[in-house]
């Protein structure tokens, strides 16, 4: 009797089919992997991937760190097993240069602090997927990154206010600006000074950010920017996205260290202002 029942129950396992990036992975037991997926259906789920260390393995190669993947996950009570997966894109150009690695990591770190588990956010999903995709061949990651981090803030509901002052809710105007972390937007000259650990900010910065808000980067991509506006677009985004999480970016530093070589920072881990204590 009970081992009809458990028969019945072995056929009954549910199946998943989804699209899915691997965001993360580690080794388990001679031959496993766990996988950090983020999948289009189901959001983030961790999954067992069952001897795909085995030179033979069926599911090897389709589940390299970042690769789009088709799988199909059997539903486990803690963790889901993948039973098949298919690759779908490798973003092989992501595997040429260090920095391009770096910071497809770092949007793969981003988007696992980001989210909850089995929460699915499927335009972020499509976000990162495009984001991977001009990594592996575009020129200039500050502005993929950079646009995939507002985009992050918005879909997720944390954009910063650009346009008026969160503390006394003028329309902003030029001026010595700066961001505030607390209010989550761009105080007014009138009102900087009143928070704490404020980032200033030029009037140049807050219209790339406001291009990057609107998704406009093609209008921040074709402009010149300086370093000064660079690193002060970097620390609003970095600070913004660290209320978000709770808490410091690590990888960001690494991928800042990976800095691709035509931008040829002179000091690339200088601290940014503002997000020391
Ligand atoms: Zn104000």
């Amino acid at each position: 009797m009970s081992q009809i029942a458990g028969a019945f129950e072995d056929r009954r396992i549910r199946l998943v089919r989804a699209e899915a990036i691997v965001l993360r992975r580690r080794d388990l037991g001679e031959a496993d992997r766990i996988l950090t997926l983020f999948t289009r259906e189901l959001g983030k789920v961790r999954v067992v991937a069952k001897g795909v260390r085995r030179p033979l393995s069926r599911l090897g190669g389709h589940l390299d760190l970042f690769a789009r993947t088709q799988v199909l996950l059997a539903r486990g009570r803690e963790l889901d097993v993948v039973t098949q997966a298919q690759l779908l894109e490798s973003f092989l150009g992501l595997r040429h240069e260090p920095w391009r690695a770096g910071w497809a990591g770092y949007l793969a770190d981003l988007t696992d602090r980001a989210t909850a588990d089995a929460d699915p956010q499927p335009a972020l999903y499509d976000l990162l997927v495009e984001s991977l995709r001009m990594l592996a061949t575009g020129a200039d990651s500050f502005v993929i990154v950079r646009r995939f981090e507002m985009r992050l803030l918005v879909l997720l509901g944390y954009q910063p206010e650009l346009s008026n002052c969160p503390r006394c809710s003028k329309r902003l105007r030029p001026g010595s600006l700066a961001y505030a972390p607390e209010q989550g937007g761009i105080l007014c000259a009138e009102c900087v000074g009143s928070t704490a650990n404020e980032i200033p900010v030029s009037v140049g910065a807050v219209k790339a950010l406001r291009f990057l808000l609107a998704d406009q980067w093609h209008e921040v991509a074709s402009r010149p920017l300086s370093h000064s506006l660079r690193i002060q677009v970097e620390a609003v985004l970095r600070a913004a996205l660290e209320a978000l999480i709770g808490g410091p970016l690590p990888s960001a530093t690494v991928a800042t260290i990976l800095q691709q070589p035509e931008e040829n920072h002179e000091q690339p881990a200088t601290p940014l202002p503002g997000t020391s204590s």
